[in-house]
């Protein structure tokens, strides 16, 4: 069995040692004589598999005290809704910033229950950039200010965190967090579904200042309630057991190589390769975005025509590099570059893009 050079945009690669870690433990976890997916929740052994993912996320993050830290099926999709139920008053004003297919999702899961604003948006020029912080129109009534850290699609990402004022700034980092230092004080809630950067999919973490759990919010089941879940320790019913226990060896394996600085700097290194190669092909391949916006985890990208794309990736596939199709929302192609992708699988992908562009230029 040879695994390949995987550029899955998520469900995405897994650290070998992670998955290795999983399978030696996947019959009997710790001398309890089954699975740590066939005990319950409430078994002191599954309590502190959770207790121990949730402190190493916490220090991998430097996640402050007065946030708390939620494991919840449901994916990134399911928060976006809830943000609007527990945070926003019934046709409460709430501000969104516009840079990529997944902002637009976001709008989506919270127009039935708010007056959503859409504050700033780079839709005219294609999502090709960020809109500058001074072009914004925030609203002062406005219950939170809402970003998309990265564009998975697009390929755009915020490298700075925006300042909003009073208003709390909610951000979607499903496809960018604990890929670099964060300063979560800034934020008032951080969402992210786990299977790009933190692990499997199936399970979302979410990260709330504990002063806005006292928002009102808006008629809604206890199930769709964070306070109810930051009460019960994500425990209100049965959490994807699996999944967290999965997310936690996945963070184990991050603290362990050196923590978020890192990632910071391979991701860099990664990034740097593949739009060094963009850049340097003479206008073979071309990646849209502006240089200043472009994202260090996705990297769109286009050949000249459909059959140099479709050669592309059935040869890219023959070399052992797979996931690279473009999303069907832009086309071309596409190169995820999470933290679990070594530099060295980087590499590969770039020399097989100067090796395509010799036979193919
Ligand atoms: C993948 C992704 C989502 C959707 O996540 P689900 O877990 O499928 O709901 C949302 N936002 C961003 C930025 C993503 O990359």
């Amino acid at each position: 069995m040879a695994r390949v050079h995987n550029f899955s945009a998520g469900p995405a690669a897994l650290p070998e040692a992670v998955l290795r870690q999983a399978q030696a433990e996947m019959l009997e976890w710790n001398g309890v004589g089954a699975s740590i997916v066939e005990i319950s929740h409430r078994s002191a052994e599954f309590m502190e598999v959770a207790a121990r993912a949730e402190a190493d996320l916490r220090t991998l993050l430097s996640i402050p005290d007065d946030h708390a830290v939620l494991f919840l099926a449901g994916g990134a999709t399911t928060q976006q809704a809830l943000l609007a139920l527990n945070f926003a008053g019934p046709g409460q004003a709430v501000d969104y910033v516009v840079t990529g297919h997944w902002s637009k999702t976001a709008i989506k899961q919270v127009k039935p229950y708010v007056n959503v604003h859409v504050a700033a948006s780079s839709e005219a020029g294609g999502f090709t950039d960020i809109p500058p912080r001074d072009t914004w129109q925030l609203r002062a009534d406005a219950a939170y200010v809402h970003i998309t850290a990265n564009e998975t699609i697009h390929g755009v990402e915020f490298r700075d965190t925006p300042q909003v004022g009073k208003v709390p700034l909610f951000a979607d980092f499903s496809s960018s967090i604990a890929s670099e230092p964060l300063d979560v004080s800034k934020y008032g809630l951080i969402y992210a579904g786990a299977q790009k950067n933190l692990g499997p999919v199936g399970v979302a973490v979410v990260i709330i200042r504990r002063d806005l759990l006292e928002r009102a919010g808006q008629p809604r089941a206890e199930i769709f309630d964070y306070r109810a879940h930051v009460a019960r320790d994500s425990m209100l019913n049965t959490p994807p057991t699996w999944n967290w226990y999965l997310a936690g060896l996945m963070f184990r394996w991050m603290l362990d190589q050196g923590g978020v600085s890192e990632f910071a700097r391979r991701s860099a290194a990664k990034s740097q390769l593949v739009y060094g190669a963009i850049d340097s092909s003479g206008g073979f391949y071309r990646n849209q975005v502006v240089p200043a916006a472009r994202s260090r985890m996705n990297i769109p990208f286009f050949l000249p025509d459909q059959t140099l794309t479709a050669r592309f990736l059935i040869e890219s596939r023959a070399a052992g590099l797979i996931g690279l199709k473009g999303h069907k929302a832009v086309g071309g192609l596409r190169a995820s570059l999470y933290n679990a992708l070594p530099v060295s699988d980087a590499q590969a992908l770039v020399d097989f893009m100067r090796e395509f562009q010799q036979r193919n230029g």
